[in-house]
């Protein structure tokens, strides 16, 4: 830990009391109440840290893996395709994608019942983001205690290049995160090239500016008040909470009455319980609360204020885990219990959902066929006598590489095919074929006849078909 953390004595005397605005009171949009928030180190804050360090590599590298000759992740939006390593999901498998949001929504009711609001804590991109700008700033402007000095200090050299340097910064990191993220939709390749050279379209460029502006705005601007006035998840939270959900807790029986006191004395003979009120956990939280106020819906379970009195108990020769990830249960001295119907519930459906998502995904089709009937007349009679439907057929083909189709119909005996049965169609294109089916009036043996069309192909030396319903009309 930084700055205060070498004040060897707590004594009233000797801390020093930095005003802190209580987020559940103070007007977060004022700037005079912006939050400076204190380094801190421990097991909990260097977690966060690698967390946030793979979601961010994960996120900047994701778009650079090829696959074959394709970006290996690529939402391609102008074609309707999103690709997903060897997947192709196409607007007709939007099944896939909405099993794929409920798989996110369950798994995300499934970890907070159980373990709090550790997404917030942990990965969301918000936090991460908001730690990673606050880590320039700490080295471009100082520990809290400086930066608090030279916000109030009035402008100098020092002050300008410092903030000049750490508004740099910020901004850079955002246009790489804005950039990456387009990649997700435009080519990676396109989108360095293209934007570095003014060639990029006029949506790239929108998109690039716009998440530039967001992602420096949130990060280095809005941060908790995101969090607390804007994100919808920090609401609706409370409905999956439980006395068995894991919080960010304090331990009021042990820490009260608190009160500084020197490291030599007795608490007991004092009065007085573990809590020295060395204000540290308040300092280094990052929506700016008090955890010993009680649980708060601003809290995101970061243990950022575990890591802080951890050190702080370390240092006065306490036990630890003054604030600790707790249960209501627990503090309340009543046994936790894990298995509750509400967790089991969630746990259960998204074991479904998850393998409902596999089955589909492995069972995806590789080839689709629509059939459209000609609406202007229900059949005509040809030269040869025979009766005649007319149809556009549209196949399409999933898969990465070119394929020979054929095409028959299934439930009519003896028709006559005018138009191509046999048709080469391109990697990820759509072939629209007008055909007729014409048939000897003798083999209808009702004006309506159900017929299949059935297309066939072969994919990786299997044979694949894809079948389509419609209907013959006849006298
Ligand atoms: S109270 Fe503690 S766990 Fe909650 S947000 Fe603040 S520092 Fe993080
Ligand atoms: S709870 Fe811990 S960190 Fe917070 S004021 Fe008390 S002793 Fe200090």
């Amino acid at each position: 830990m930084s700055e205060e953390s070498s004040n060897k004595d707590y004594s009233k005397a000797n801390r020093i009391k930095i005003h802190q605005p209580d987020a559940s009171k103070a007007d977060r949009f004022n700037p005079r109440n912006r939050i400076y928030v204190r380094a801190v180190d421990g097991l909990w804050s260097s977690l966060r840290r690698r967390m946030g360090w793979i979601a961010m590599l994960f996120f900047l590298i994701l778009p650079w893996l090829p696959w074959g000759d394709r970006q290996a992740v690529w939402f391609n939006l102008a074609e309707q395709k999103f690709h997903v390593f060897g997947l192709t999901i196409w607007p007709q498998d939007l099944t896939l994608l909405a099993a794929l949001f409920m798989i996110a929504a369950f798994a995300l009711f499934f970890v907070t019942t159980y373990l709090g609001r550790v997404w917030c804590g942990y990965t969301c991109p918000q936090t991460v983001w908001t730690f990673i700008f606050i880590w320039f700033e700490e080295k471009l402007e100082g520990a809290r205690n400086k930066r608090m000095k030279l916000d109030q200090m009035p402008w100098s050299f020092d002050k300008l290049w410092r903030k000049t340097a750490k508004h740099t910064a910020w901004l850079l990191i955002s246009l790489l995160t804005a950039m990456t993220f387009v990649s997700y939709f435009v080519p990676s390749r396109e989108v360095y090239l293209e934007v570095f050279t003014l060639q990029a379209s006029g949506a790239v460029y929108f998109w690039v500016i716009l998440f530039t502006l967001a992602t420096y705005g949130n990060a280095g601007w809005m941060r908790e008040i995101m969090c607390i006035h804007m994100c919808p998840y920090a609401r609706f939270q409370a409905a999956m909470f439980d006395k068995n959900t894991y919080i960010v807790g304090y331990d009021t029986k042990r820490g009260e009455t608190r009160g500084p006191r020197s490291r030599k004395a007795d608490p007991k003979a004092l009065g007085l319980g573990d809590c020295i009120d060395c204000d540290l956990c308040v300092q280094v939280c990052p929506t700016g609360i008090d955890i010993r106020n009680g649980l708060q819906y601003e809290c995101i379970n970061c243990g950022a204020c575990i890591d802080a009195c951890d050190s702080t108990m370390e240092r006065m020769g306490y036990a630890k885990g003054l604030i600790s990830y707790t249960t209501e249960n627990k503090l309340e001295g009543i046994k936790e219990k894990v298995l509750r119907p509400k967790l089991v519930g969630y746990g259960v459906v998204l074991t479904a959902m998850i393998l409902v998502f596999i089955y589909a995904s492995a069972n995806i089709a590789s080839v689709r066929i629509d059939i459209i009937r000609d609406r202007n007349q229900l059949y005509t009679e040809n030269t040869q006598g025979m009766t005649e439907n007319t149809f556009t057929l549209k196949i399409l083909n999933k898969t990465e590489t070119a394929h020979e189709y054929q095409m028959h119909i299934d439930g009519l005996n003896n028709y006559k095919w005018y138009g191509p049965q046999t048709v080469q169609i391109a990697a990820g294109e759509v072939l629209t074929l007008p055909i007729s089916v014409a048939v000897d009036p003798v083999e209808l043996k009702r004006p309506i006849t159900k017929i299949d069309f059935i297309v066939t192909t072969e994919v990786n030396g299997e044979t694949v078909e894809a079948k389509q319903e419609s209907r013959f009309f006849g006298p």
